[in-house]
């Protein structure tokens, strides 16, 4: 079903799929609002008016399961409903519910881009997947770190032990397991890391999120990995501090604003000159999580839809 409806919309499978675009895109109005917590969202059918609603005060990738849930609820032809956050893990869950979950998972991570995120993260021969491992692939995939955990899982990668562990746990500690170190970015917001990059870093990242460089180390050489920028308004940037494990160097940033960020990191001699230079282009998104159409837009598209 979900495969189906990938090659029907041509959607390209090498990027994480925006289930809010593809709702506006067939005709679906979609509404973010704040919605009572323990209510992930609805779906409404009421005559030619379709609409989903998902509840913008959860995490934004939860939000992101929550409209491609809606979605399956729309395309496996069931009424209108509304949805409990804890709906996965009730006991209770009914086989609509449990069919519309089933439909989210393979819609937003199919295996073609399932396998491809495991390539660009070097995870793919791994025999065993790390709670860290399944954290990276759930950001680069755009789910939370749960579904990803299950959906690894449902495709052979992890053990259903690990799955629940991984699950149950959330994302803090693999996280700090990534890290190596303490975090310095909202409790909620996402980890990226780049280890030796070669090419130019080029990012999405939201306000809290916190973003990791590693390179190697120069200590030794009498050499400097620092950032260059020039204005500080959109990434707090953090100072070259030496990596004891490994003896790597790393800098770091904190999006705490929304804008563009263009800088580099340099390697430089105590001279100044400039050895190499890794450029950075970062682009913060805000952390309201407001997407998809204000009520006054969607009230506007179901008028038209019923027109
Ligand atoms: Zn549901």
């Amino acid at each position: 079903m979900a495969a189906r409806l990938h090659a029907r919309l041509a959607l390209d499978l090498s990027r994480s799929i925006d289930p809010f675009r593809v709702a506006e895109d067939e005709g679906i109005w979609v509404v973010a609002s704040a919605l009572d917590s323990g209510l992930a969202g609805y779906y409404l059918r009421e005559g030619y008016a379709i609409g989903i609603c998902v509840n913008n005060k959860e995490p934004f990738r939860r939000q992101r399961f929550t409209a491609a849930h809606e979605l399956g609820h729309h395309y496996l032809g069931h009424g209108s409903v509304i949805d409990r956050s804890d709906r996965v893990t009730a006991e209770a869950a009914t086989d609509i519910e449990i069919a519309a979950d089933t439909f989210a998972s393979a819609f937003l991570m199919p295996l073609g881009l399932m396998n491809r995120i495991l390539t660009r993260l070097d995870l793919r021969n791994l025999p065993v997947l790390s709670a860290s491992d399944v954290y990276r692939l759930s950001v680069e995939a755009g789910v939370s770190n749960a579904a990803a955990a299950w959906r690894l899982w449902e495709l052979g990668r992890l053990s259903r032990g690990d799955a629940l562990d991984f699950s149950k746990a959330g994302p803090r500690d693999a996280k700090r397991q990534l890290k190596g170190s303490a975090l310095l970015g909202a409790a909620r917001g996402d980890l990226r890391v780049f280890k030796d990059p070669s090419e130019q870093i080029d990012i999405i990242l939201r306000v809290g999120d916190e973003l990791v460089v590693d390179v190697r180390s120069s200590k030794d050489s009498g050499l400097n990995w620092v950032w260059d920028h020039h204005d500080q308004g959109t990434l707090r940037l953090g100072a070259n501090a030496p990596v004891a494990a490994d003896g790597r160097s790393r800098l770091w940033a904190v999006a705490f604003a929304p804008g563009v960020f263009g800088g580099a990191i340099v390697l430089t001699t105590s001279g100044g000159d400039t050895i190499e230079r890794i450029n950075v282009y970062a682009k913060v998104e805000t952390d309201d999580t407001q997407r998809g159409l204000s009520p006054r837009q969607a009230e506007a598209r179901v008028r038209s839809l019923m027109a």
